[in-house]
């Protein structure tokens, strides 16, 4: 109780003898977040900041919402828990929904998290193939600089070195290319008179494991938490024919991407290619309860369902497709619908990235792109040598921006010095003011560098 300063002292002296904080190094001075409205969060002093990150990437129709508050009481009071080996109405009505934003023909699997449904992802390929006679399809291609996940599975896919260094050996049978990266292309070329060599590396691993070693590529329409690295607009259709000429299973993680993120209702549908299976969490429930889902074609469902001895998908979890989360997933999809927030988060993307263009003409700005309303700012160090900033700059554009209320993200490798790409990735109810309130604090976070 007391004073908010105090009631603060307090909270963190707890929060430092008893928390461990998630990747923050020795975090000893956390925000400690009391409360949210829209676009808007306040901490223990009372202080308020603009949530330029959703929180992690999820938050996406913004805080407060009454009617998933609403929709959760109500399942709470009528029935919380069942197991997913039964049915229940709020996971039969999500799927259906879910397939109806797919486009048709996907089969719904609830996890609880992104990394799950990634796992789930790897699971369902392999047993796929298993079942219909290619049992020594196994192996998973990925890019360098993606992020999948923190499980073993997931962060095997995962193509940071230093988030894996100290957890390896990893699960075996994960294989990585060099990401579209046009800034920074990974083979020396400059795109327009590319032959799209980071497409055709994914076929060259496949040819080189042995196609029928590989069961599936895995990759996010555009890499996100890796630095917003976004493929030229005929990447993935030239990825999607590569798997289909090979046989492989196109597994497109739409964790942060999905939900109108990119603009559209998913990331794949900016480049206009139908997955094989489809991962999702954050936006699914805009983080307002724990939810994630494998969509899986469904026709590769078929192979699961014949009578031989352990044909099934021999996979439990406990809270996946729990009734609560099902139904705040449902009433978060009707206000992303009811409000048109897929068009908002287009048009936030634009105006963001149309107000950074004079960032362009400051030394330390490499780069500004942008995947629907996911934005990154790439430091640099000079716009020749395009040597990733220093950390002290990366952190001092934070830092401004947070002495100035506005929340924003740092992203790229985990490599030392290449985590320089300032993200931001707002929540999609940003009104016109605010996005002005943004885009005039980060222009001026970055003219404080000098
Ligand atoms: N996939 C992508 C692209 C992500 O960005 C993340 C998390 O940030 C995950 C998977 C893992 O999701 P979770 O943290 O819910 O396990």
């Amino acid at each position: 109780g007391g004073q908010p300063a105090n009631r603060a002292e307090e909270l963190l002296s707890k929060d430092r003898k008893y928390v461990w904080h998630h990747i923050s190094p020795h975090n000893d001075n956390p925000l400690i977040f009391v409360s949210g409205e829209g676009c808007w969060v306040k901490d223990a002093e009372g202080k308020r900041y603009f949530d330029g990150m959703s929180g992690l990437w999820c938050v996406n129709v913004g805080h407060g919402r009454e009617s998933i508050a609403k929709a959760a009481y109500e399942q709470m009071r009528t029935i919380a828990y069942s197991p997913m080996m039964q049915a229940h109405i709020p996971a039969i009505e999500l799927a259906e929904k879910i397939n109806e934003w797919l486009g048709g023909d996907y089969r719904i699997f609830f996890s609880n998290s992104g990394s799950d449904a990634n796992e789930v992802a790897f699971k369902i390929a392999r047993q796929h193939f298993h079942q219909n006679g290619e049992p020594t399809r196994h192996k998973f291609i990925a890019r360098h600089r993606a992020y999948h996940g923190s499980s073993f599975g997931a962060l095997s896919a995962t193509g940071q070195a230093q988030r894996k260094l100290k957890y390896e050996p990893l699960g075996a049978g994960f294989e990585h290319v060099p990401p579209p990266y046009c800034y920074r292309c990974p083979f020396g070329q400059t795109y327009g008179s590319c032959k799209l060599e980071c497409a055709e590396a994914i076929e060259d691993a496949i040819n080189w494991e042995g196609a029928d070693s590989v069961a599936g590529v895995i990759m996010e329409p555009a890499i996100t938490g890796g630095g917003i690295i976004v493929p030229p607009p005929e990447y993935l259709t030239k990825v999607r024919d590569i798997c289909d000429k090979h046989g492989v299973l196109l597994i497109i993680d739409e964790v942060i991407c999905g939900f109108g993120r990119s603009g559209e209702r998913f990331g794949h549908r900016n480049f206009g290619v139908k997955p094989d299976i489809v991962t999702m969490a954050k936006g699914l429930t805009s983080g307002y309860s724990p939810l994630s889902a494998t969509a899986v074609r469904a026709d590769l469902y078929e192979s699961f369902k014949s009578k031989e001895a352990n044909s099934h998908f021999r996979h439990v979890n406990t809270f996946g497709g729990n009734q609560v989360s099902c139904a705040v997933a449902l009433a978060n999809l009707a206000i992303l619908e009811e409000e048109r927030l897929v068009e908002r988060s287009a048009f936030i993307g634009q105006e963001l990235s149309r107000r950074f263009q004079v960032l362009l003409s400051h030394p330390n700005v490499g780069d500004i792109r942008s995947f629907g309303s996911a934005i990154g700012i790439e430091l640099v160090e000079d716009q020749t040598s395009k040597k990733p900033a220093a950390a002290d700059k990366v952190l001092k554009v934070i830092a401004e921006c947070k002495s100035r209320g506005l929340l924003v993200g740092k992203n790229g490798d985990t490599v030392p010095g290449f985590n320089n790409i300032i993200t931001l990735s707002p929540p999609f109810v940003a009104s016109d003011d605010e996005l002005d309130f943004v885009a005039r604090t980060v222009i001026a976070a970055i003219a404080a560098l000098g």
